[in-house]
C-alpha cells in the first residue's frame, strides 16, 4: 500500500474547478514532484490534504488511513507537515520561539520529538540555522526564513514533508544547498512531495514527477521522461513560464 494518495480529488471555488479528478500515489521513502504553471493547482491539493479546504469530491489516504477533510491538528498527528509557499514567521519572536511553536505539545508526536533546547537546535541544525537560533526572523535573508520554515515542518516529526515551492527566490547555490538537505532527508526514510512550478531545481531530486495544468493531471513520470513529453511542453508554452 501506497504512503500517501489521491483519489480522484477535486476542489471547485464556484464555477472555476481548482483541481479536476486527480490521482496519483507516493510510496513510502519517494520524493514526487508536483509540477505545472501557475494557477495550475499545486497548493490547492497541499491546502486539501492539511484540512485547510474543503474537499469538493474525491478521497486522500495517508498510511493506511483516510484523512479526506480531517482538520489540520489531526493531519499533523499523523505524521503529515507541510511547508507552504508563503513564509509566515512570527517576527516579534526569535527563530528558536518560532520553531518551539510547532512542537505540538501534549501531542503523541511529541514524545518523539520535543520542545527542550537541545531537540530545536537539531531541527534548525538540520537546515543549518543553529546560528540563529536567537535572531528575529525579520533580521535574516530570504533563504534562511526559507529553512526556518522547513524547520517549523519538522519540529512535528513528519513521516511525510509536503514542500510547497521550497526552491523560490533562491539563488542556484541555495537551491544545491538545499537540494542536498532534502536528499539527506530521504536517506533518513521521509517521503516527500516537492511542488515547483517548472522543473529547474527538482530534476536531480525526485524520483517521479506528476504534471498537472488547468487542475488536471497531464503527465507522470521520471523526470527525463517529464522533460521530452510533448503534452508538458505544450502547457508551458500556454504560459509565461519556463518548463
Ligand atoms: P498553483 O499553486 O498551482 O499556482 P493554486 O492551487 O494556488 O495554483 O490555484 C489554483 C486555482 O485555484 C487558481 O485559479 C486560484 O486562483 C484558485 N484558488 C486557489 N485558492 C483559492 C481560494 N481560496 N478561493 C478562490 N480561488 C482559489
Ligand atoms: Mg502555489
Amino acid at each position: 500500500m501506497s504512503m500517501f494518495e489521491l483519489e480522484g480529488l477535486t476542489k471547485r471555488f464556484g464555477g472555476l474547478t481548482a483541481v479536476d479528478d486527480l490521482s496519483f500515489t507516493v510510496d513510502r521513502g519517494e520524493i514526487v514532484g508536483l509540477i505545472g504553471p501557475n494557477g495550475s493547482g499545486k497548493s490547492t491539493v497541499f491546502n486539501c490534504t492539511m484540512g485547510r479546504y474543503s474537499v469538493t469530491d474525491g478521497s486522500i489516504y495517508f498510511d493506511g488511513e483516510e484523512i479526506t477533510d480531517d482538520d489540520t491538528h489531526e493531519v499533523v498527528e499523523r505524521g503529515l507537515s507541510r511547508v507552504s509557499q508563503e513564509s509566515n514567521p512570527i517576527d516579534a519572536m526569535t527563530v528558536a520561539a518560532n520553531i518551539k511553536l510547532f512542537t505540538l505539545p501534549n501531542s503523541v508526536r511529541t514524545m518523539r520529538g520535543g520542545g527542550d533546547e537541545e531537540t530545536i537546535f537539531e531541527y534548525a541544525a538540520r537546515v543549518d540555522i543553529e546560528d540563529k537560533l536567537h535572531e528575529e526572523p525579520g533580521s535574516l535573508p530570504h533563504a534562511d526564513v526559507r529553512r526556518l520554515e522547513i524547520a517549523k515542518a519538522l519540529a512535528t516529526e513528519p513521516e511525510m514533508l509536503l514542500l510547497d515551492e521550497p526552491f523560490a527566490g533562491m539563488n542556484q547555490q541555495e537551491i544545491d544547498e538545499l537540494v542536498t538537505k532534502f536528499e539527506t532527508f530521504r536517506d533518513e526514510g521521509m517521503t516527500m512531495i516537492v511542488v515547483d512550478h517548472n522543473m529547474g531545481g527538482l530534476m536531480r531530486l525526485v524520483d517521479r514527477v506528476v504534471v498537472i495544468h488547468n487542475g488536471v493531471k497531464i503527465a507522470e513520470g521520471d523526470p527525463d521522461e517529464i522533460a521530452e513529453n510533448e503534452t508538458v511542453r505544450n502547457a508551458y508554452l500556454g504560459s509565461s513560464e519556463a518548463m
